[in-house]
């Protein structure tokens, strides 16, 4: 199929390797949520105002320490958790992990889930995140759930109400990896996003073309349009921070502010401890 769908192709043992290695990690990954033995655990990465020098809110990612492979990475296992059946159990764990360890948190500071476009339109995701709150006594407003643009495609009303119930139980809506879907203007339009979270493939390197920086304004005066704040993902240097900064950027998440940890420091005094945010 990657060679495009005229190509014709013969038999590939190594496409056979391949299907068999995914059905096995599927295995092993019903098996790591039915035992629930610290497989699976969340890491934590900041988002910080960097107009305030603080860190508003932390991004929960998954992470699967398997026990013979080592750490497997999420863009593989969440696809084949996809790909398996697996993905609303995993989403749920997510989710209720998440809520019950935000929960202890400074009340200042929000976490922010990702959730998989099949888990989107396959789950009861509104009942599901009403019972995880209810539950863990996260108050919805500390609550925001990342979506990406094609999780909005397949049934258009369905994913309006899905949207609707959410936004009715209080909890915030980010449109993760913008700019690398399609009909993005249009899901703007129709749809009450809270963030918008630039894909780190537009954050310019210094020696950039021009063209990068233009990018990064456009979406920034279309999130001032839409009054919905831009957060810049991915920022990794000095240099792109302060191209941001520039063009008046506030929100930023990336390895210069903070990588993803599974013990951040969640006290409500944190600070960025770097000499850029100050
Ligand atoms: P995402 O939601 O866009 O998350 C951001 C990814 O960028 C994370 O990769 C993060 O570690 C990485 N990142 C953050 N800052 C930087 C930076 O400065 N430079 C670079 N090069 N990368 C940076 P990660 O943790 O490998 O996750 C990859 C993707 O897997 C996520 O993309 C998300 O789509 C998915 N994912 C992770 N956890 C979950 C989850 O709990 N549920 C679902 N459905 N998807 C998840
Ligand atoms: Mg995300
Ligand atoms: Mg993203
Ligand atoms: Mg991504």
């Amino acid at each position: 199929k990657s060679q495009g769908s005229r190509q014709a192709c013969f038999y590939n043992p190594e496409l056979d390797e391949e299907v068999r290695r995914r059905r096995e990690l599927a295995a092993d990954l019903k098996a790591a949520l039915a035992a629930d033995d610290g497989q699976l655990y969340l890491e934590y990465q900041p988002q910080s105002d960097i107009s305030l020098s603080r860190v508003i809110a932390y991004e929960a990612l998954l992470r699967w320490k398997h026990p013979v492979s080592g750490l497997v990475s999420p863009e593989l296992f969440i696809a084949v958790a996809e790909e398996y059946g697996l993905i609303v159990q995993v989403g749920n764990w997510v989710l209720g992990t998440a809520c019950h360890e935000a929960a202890g948190w400074d009340a200042g500071i929000k976490v922010a889930v990702n959730v998989s476009p099949l888990q989107f339109s396959q789950s009861e995701l509104p009942r599901q995140v009403r019972m995880e709150l209810d539950r863990t006594g996260l108050p919805a407003a500390r609550l925001e759930l990342e979506l990406t643009e094609n999780a909005l495609l397949a049934d258009r009303d369905q994913a309006l109400r899905i949207i609707g119930s959410l936004k009715t139980l209080g909890v915030g809506l980010a449109l993760d990896d913008f700019g690398t879907g399609y009909s993005s203007l249009e899901t703007l339009r129709s749809f009450p996003f809270d963030k918008i979270k630039l894909d780190r493939c537009f954050i310019a390197e210094p020696d950039a073309p021009v063209e990068e920086t233009a990018i990064v304004r456009a979406v920034l005066a279309l999130g001032q349009a839409f009054s919905i704040p831009v957060l810049a993902e991915g920022v990794e240097t000095e240099e792109q921070l302060a191209v941001l900064q520039q063009e008046g950027c506030r929100l930023v998440q990336g390895y210069l502010v903070g990588r993803p940890s599974a013990r951040p420091d969640f006290t409500p005094s944190y600070l960025h401890a770097g000499a850029a945010l100050t």
